[in-house]
């Protein structure tokens, strides 16, 4: 038996590629993006009401880790790649029919469009549906996960001056919280679990219209080197 579905709409997000996408919502609150409706849901009618309300739920397609043959087990990044689990105990992006689901803040509303943040999206994610978050039914005082049981722990970031200077002004180019952005996100350590970074071994990801590198001038911690309009 199959259903079909279709998107009520995208994703413009500040996130161009998956690397360095934080694991799940809230962990970057600087992270925004827009969620661009589509007709028939881009009449103010479909939003009326949101207005009232702080955060969202979005259900959505991993649209660029859909796979046509289903994975039982997965090896999720946060176990360091190496251990596989049952898909179902994961919220890993290889999964059958490839649904997401985030909670984001709904920082303004207006016909066709909503605007969101502490987004862990990738541009041009389509959206299946949007329901309001309901704080007496959603959150759970004392629901428990050993698997996943607490936020990432958090990594030094520090900047060369250069760096720091080139990210204030595309932040001011942009009106976008770029400096907060970056720390966010790097904060995270996007690095695979797995992979033990030398000092002249250097990552890059793109944010909004940027490309940001830095290294790992010593374990557990990073330095921004450079940010610069993206190729
Ligand atoms: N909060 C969601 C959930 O629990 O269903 C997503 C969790 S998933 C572990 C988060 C990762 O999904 C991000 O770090 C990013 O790399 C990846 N991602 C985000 N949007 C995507 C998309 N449209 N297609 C494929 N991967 C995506």
């Amino acid at each position: 038996m199959s259903y079909n579905v279709s998107p009520v709409g995208f994703v413009r997000s500040c996130f161009k590629e998956k690397f360095a996408i934080p694991r799940q919502p809230q962990l970057a609150p600087a992270a925004r993006g827009v969620l661009e409706l589509v007709a028939p849901f881009d009449k103010g009618e479909a939003v009326q009401g949101l207005e009232q309300v702080s955060h969202v739920w979005l259900l959505f397609l991993f649209h660029q880790a859909l796979e046509d043959k289903p994975r039982l087990k997965v090896r999720p990044p946060r176990l360091g790649g190496n251990t596989s689990m049952g898909v179902f105990a994961t919220r890993a992006t290889h999964r059958p029919n490839g649904i997401g689901q985030s909670v984001v803040k709904l920082d303004n509303v207006e016909a066709g469009r909503l605007w969101i943040s502490g987004i862990d999206l990738l541009d041009g994610t389509p959206v299946l549906d949007i329901k309001p978050y309901v704080p007496y039914a959603d959150i759970i005082d004392t629901a428990t996960n050993d698997v996943a049981s607490a936020a990432p722990q958090l990594i030094g970031v520090q900047w060369l001056k250069t760096a720091l200077q080139q990210a204030q002004g595309h932040a001011q180019r942009l009106d976008e919280p770029l400096v907060e952005l970056i720390e966010q996100c790097l904060a995270q350590d996007p690095r695979p679990a797995y992979q033990v970074p030398t000092s002249e071994r250097e990552y890059g990801a793109q944010f909004w219209d940027v490309d940001v590198r830095w290294h790992y001038p010593e374990p557990g911690m990073i330095c921004v080197l450079e940010v610069l309009p993206a190729q």
